[in-house]
């Protein structure tokens, strides 16, 4: 059996991504008070980032896991839905 590493095994996911209408969004004026971030090291996609010392992210590449939605310890800075019918990822293995 072939064992792969994560970055070719997200690779095989597929995304449909919702220009209209993205799936999560960051309050930047909650966000900003926040001093560890841990949504950063515990997103297994690495969408959290940090740009010019604010917090950015892409939702394209989600995995929809919801763990930066548990991680946060800022109530209310990341609002966090499914994807509409439709968008989203398509796991194509496992
Ligand atoms: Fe990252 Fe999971 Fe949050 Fe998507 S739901 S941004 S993959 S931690």
């Amino acid at each position: 059996m072939t064992r792969y590493g994560i970055e070719k095994l997200l690779s095989f996911n597929k995304y449909l991504v919702d220009d209209e209408e993205k799936h999560i969004s960051i309050k930047k004026e909650i966000c900003a008070g926040c001093r560890t971030k841990p949504c950063i090291p515990a997103c297994p996609a690495g969408l959290y980032v940090l740009k010019d010392g604010e917090m950015v992210i892409d939702p394209a590449g989600c995995l929809e896991c919801g763990t930066c939605r548990v991680v946060c310890p800022c109530p209310g800075a990341i609002d966090w839905n499914y994807p509409r019918g439709g968008f989203g990822i398509s796991y194509r293995y496992g």
